[in-house]
């Protein structure tokens, strides 16, 4: 039994603030965070829970404490090629993400790569993501045990490919289906890991693997599926030659048993209402993902369309198509991708798509996403000292929300003091 509580500023999201109204915040300038053996015992004002916690070590927090941050999309073997130029999607794989991947083949690259990247994760304040390995079972087998030593809540799998992309980079229908299913027995539900089936996107599977896939989801309920969908004008000409048979291109997911309630598709631009609407009765979510969608010129996500039709929506960073890993700096471009779709989007959904809204896309929302009592106690500390501008711009702040604003658009890594993990000190900036 290790109860503590840590007093400061917090916040966290109850509900969707765009459904729910104002409520949905809870916000408290002195509020307490009380955790033991890994969950969150209770969240509230500090004079509520004063009367609690006797005996019970308190730390003083000098900071924001808000639940750790969720990526419902970002590629670990492409932390190498972020920031490269010059490319929309098709030749951007072909160009820097397909020489990138091939390396991964080696247990050493990936075990490297896999300590690098989730240390960047928690550096950037995200305890929990969805996350594309490569086609290479070693490199899915690094991540886990990566994931595992760190006690995170991480899903991820071994990326389906059999055509579209370099010899080294493919599998086949049946090779993908046994080393998936191996990584399912091995991984799905150790510690706090879960299994994605991921094919790449309908370009890169032939329709036998798509079907494959679909089998590893109906053998195995409550694994993920994990792909993209309808990101570039280009791939959607592509994807109606390659797939003459389905209507539009979510109708090929549809066709081969991958969308489901526990399918996040990244992207989804360029829908039209009649795949919103199928996609909302199948119970699918969306990764939003605007810093790569803006940094490939792929083209402007509507969330509110998303929020018509009832889907749940979660912020990606999707490194290295994305251009950082903080979910603050993805709030700030999310902001204008809305801006530009006309809109309105405020602090606390901006939040509520990092934290709650995340955790829902991904059905983890029963152990993340907020501290209600009960949930696993991954949470940070973010810094309003980090920059004079920041620490300024906050200093005449009157609301809540205006602080919490200025901190998703000024915000990044610098900004995250501290990370826990279940309850444990993962990071400390300093
Ligand atoms: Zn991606």
């Amino acid at each position: 039994m290790s109860r503590k509580a840590y007093r400061g500023a917090l916040l966290h999201l109850l509900g969707d603030p765009a459904v729910d109204g104002p409520e949905a915040a809870a916000v408290f300038d002195d509020g307490a965070l009380v955790v033991e053996d890994g969950h969150v015992v209770e969240a509230a004002a500090w004079d509520a829970i004063a009367p609690h916690v006797a005996g019970t070590p308190v730390e003083r927090v000098d900071g924001l404490i808000v639940p750790g941050f969720i990526d419902t999309h970002v590629h670990f073997p492409q932390l190498d090629i972020i920031a490269a130029p010059g490319a929309r999607l098709l030749e951007w794989l072909s160009n820097y993400t397909f020489p990138a991947e091939e390396r991964f083949a080696h247990r050493d690259v990936a075990q490297e790569a896999a300590r690098f990247f989730l240390d960047q994760l928690l550096a950037h304040g995200t305890t929990t993501a969805l996350v594309f390995s490569t086609v290479h079972k070693v490199a899915a087998d690094a991540l886990f045990e990566q994931a595992l030593a760190r006690n995170m809540r991480l899903v991820t799998g071994k990326v389906l490919m059999d055509r579209g992309a370099p010899p080294g980079l493919c599998d086949t229908p049946e090779t993908g289906f046994v080393e998936s299913r191996a990584l399912i027995r091995q991984w799905h539900g150790k510690g706090r890991l879960g299994y994605a089936v991921t094919p790449r996107f309908a370009l890169t599977s032939s329709p036998d693997q798509l079907e494959m896939a679909g089998r590893l989801l109906a053998e195995n309920p409550g694994v993920h599926m994990h792909t993209h969908l309808s990101e570039n004008h280009e791939e959607l000409t592509a994807v109606r030659r390659v797939y003459p048979d389905c209507a539009d291109y979510f109708a090929v997911y549809e066709k081969y048993g991958l969308a489901t309630r526990h399918s996040v598709f990244a992207h989804c631009i360029h829908l039209s209402d009649g795949e919103w609407a199928r996609f909302a009765r199948a119970g699918s979510n969306v990764a939003f993902c605007p810093t790569s969608n803006l940094f490939l010129g792929s083209g402007l996500f509507d969330l509110g369309a998303a929020q018509k039709a009832h889907v749940h929506v979660g912020l990606g960073t999707d490194v290295g198509g994305g251009t950082s890993l903080s979910l603050l700096q993805t709030m700030n471009e999310a902001y204008k991708v809305c801006q530009l779709r006309r809109h309105a989007v405020d602090a606390f959904k901006l939040f509520y798509l990092a934290t709650l809204g995340a955790a829902r896309a991904l059905g983890l929302d029963d152990r993340i996403g907020n501290f209600a009592a009960g949930k696993e106690a991954d949470f940070i500390v973010l810094d309003a000292n980090m920059s004079p501008l920041l620490k300024r711009r906050l200093a005449v702040a009157k609301t809540a929300a205006e602080r919490l604003f200025a901190f998703a658009m000024l915000g990044d890594d610098r900004s995250v003091a501290r990370t826990y993990v279940a309850g444990e000190l993962a990071y400390r900036r300093c």
